[in-house]
């Protein structure tokens, strides 16, 4: 058979860490689909794109995709001393000239590259298009209201400076609500992963405060989110900074789920287990794939589990199984399935799902508003999990935060209880289905959502041919 001549090559630079590069890939996936004729290279650390490739994640690939491995710039013999974001910072440092090695390496390879793709945290990558003389384009994967978060990061710490000169007491001062902000106008302060923005120590703190900078320079900004859902005030703002800001609809998972999940993406056997479960009657819980969940919850939450027999379906990673009560796994065969990863798309589509207790990741709260399940938020201080969870309570009202704020058994029983049984919960269920019913129309063939992204299908496919 004659070879394949790729048209075009683009390259996708992925943030190595948490569900970013998972997250890109999805999208890389759903345009090479959309661009046969185009060749990806996608650009991430070997850990990460062995992870992302390995046979049970990578079922769909299309054959346009090509993993390209680039350090996670790690000195040789590095001592690590323990700091949070340590191997964050290690790897921005060297990024700028390990991606650049990489985009050569994919261009020998491949041929000469005629766009660049890259998760927005990755600021510099713009001045690389430059250099390439190709298009940028950033994808922002957290909720859109994160965005406006970085790109107003100055004006937040001026509101903190204002609620410590006037006299405010700490607290009251970080529950000012940051009224005048896009997007913003119902979120406090104490609602802003703060720490992590203001982090002076971290590179990785130092990148994100350039967003707001680098941003306005992309040719276009893919945002994983629907026009519809953004506040007007937040699509107004963004739309007037970044001309180009196409909101493509959620990257991870297709709407409405495709009619027949493919067997071999189930390896844990969860969807096989659901068939067997009630209807709306199992908790799914899952807490990412990067966030250090507290051992002691974990073991709070499973004592709830199993005292009062709750049906339940836990994808806990592997170094954390050893933090379950001995014999846990045992004890609840009958009514509980404990795996490391789940096909959690597929899974919160189950009719068997009642409620997602979740760290309230961005991925994982668009995956649950898709399919209209009701959410008990147990964020971690990290990222932009405490200002989503204030959304999905307070804003959406599609979920709550868990009784008490952090995990006991008896918080999380009554959460639990409060979703699947009392009128509270019947009120939020409603919610999330409406919520949902909003989407399926964005997400419909004829929204803003399928429109932007032919309209990112058409740029990917102008420039430069091979
Ligand atoms: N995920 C999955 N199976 C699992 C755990 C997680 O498919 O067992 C996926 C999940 O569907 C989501 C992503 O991993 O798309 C997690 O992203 P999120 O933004 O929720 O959290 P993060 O990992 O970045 O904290």
């Amino acid at each position: 058979p004659t070879k394949w001549v790729p048209k075009h090559h683009v390259a996708a630079m992925a943030f190595p860490f948490g569900s970013h590069p998972l997250a890109l890939l999805n999208l890389v996936k759903k345009l090479a689909m959309a661009a046969p004729d185009t060749q990806f290279s996608f650009l991430s650390t070997e850990d990460s794109n062995n992870f992302l490739f390995s046979a049970s994640k990578a079922t769909d690939l299309p054959n346009n995709i090509k993993p390209c491995n680039v350090s996670d710039g790690v000195p040789m013999n590095h001592v690590f001393s323990g700091r949070p974001t340590e191997r964050v910072d290690l790897f921005v440092k060297a990024a700028p000239d390990n991606f650049r090695k990489g985009l050569e390496l994919a261009a020998t390879e491949i041929g000469h590259i005629s766009c660049l793709i890259t998760d927005a945290f990755l600021v510099f990558s713009g001045a690389i298009a430059e250099d390439l003389s190709v298009p940028w384009i950033p994808v922002w994967l957290p909720l859109a209201h994160s965005l406006s978060a970085h790109i107003y990061s100055d004006k937040i710490r001026q509101y903190c400076a204002i609620g410590g000169n006037d006299g405010d007491t700490e607290s009251s001062s970080k529950r000012k609500i940051l009224e005048t902000i896009p997007g913003l106008a119902k979120i406090s302060i104490e609602d802003l992963p703060l720490e992590a923005l203001n982090d002076k120590q971290s590179l990785f703190s130092s990148m994100l405060n350039l967003i707001g900078n680098v941003l306005p320079q992309a040719n276009a900004l893919v945002m994983s989110f629907y026009d519809e859902l953004c506040p007007k005030s937040l699509l107004d703002d963004l739309k007037s900074r970044c001309p180009g800001l196409l909101n493509v609809g959620f990257v991870t998972i297709t709407i409405p789920p495709p009619p027949l999940p493919l067997s071999n993406t189930d390896a844990t056997g969860c969807l096989s287990w659901l068939d067997s479960q009630k209807t709306m009657s199992v908790a799914y819980i899952s807490f990412g794939t990067v966030a250090n969940f507290p051992h002691n919850e974990i073991k709070e939450l499973a004592e709830a589990l199993q005292e009062n027999r709750i049906p339940f379906l836990w994808s806990l990673r592997e170094n954390l199984r050893g933090i379950l009560p001995d014999g846990f796994i045992e004890r609840t065969r009958l009514h509980g399935k404990v795996v490391p990863w789940a096909p959690q798309a597929q899974v919160l589509a189950h009719k068997s799902i009642g409620v997602h207790v979740t760290h309230c990741g961005a991925n994982s709260v668009c995956e649950s508003i898709a399919n209209g399940i009701p959410m008990i938020c147990r964020p971690v201080v990290f990222a932009d999990n405490v200002t989503n969870a204030k959304k999905i309570e307070d804003i959406w009202k599609v979920g709550v935060r868990v009784d008490g704020g952090v995990i006991t058994k008896n918080g999380v029983t009554k959460s639990l209880e409060l979703i699947m049984v009392h009128e509270q919960g019947r009120k939020i269920r409603s919610k999330a289905h409406a919520l949902q019913e909003l989407l399926l129309q964005a997400a419909a063939p004829n929204g803003h959502a399928a429109q932007d992204f032919k309209t990112l299908v058409e740029i990917l496919s102008s420039n430069q041919a091979l």
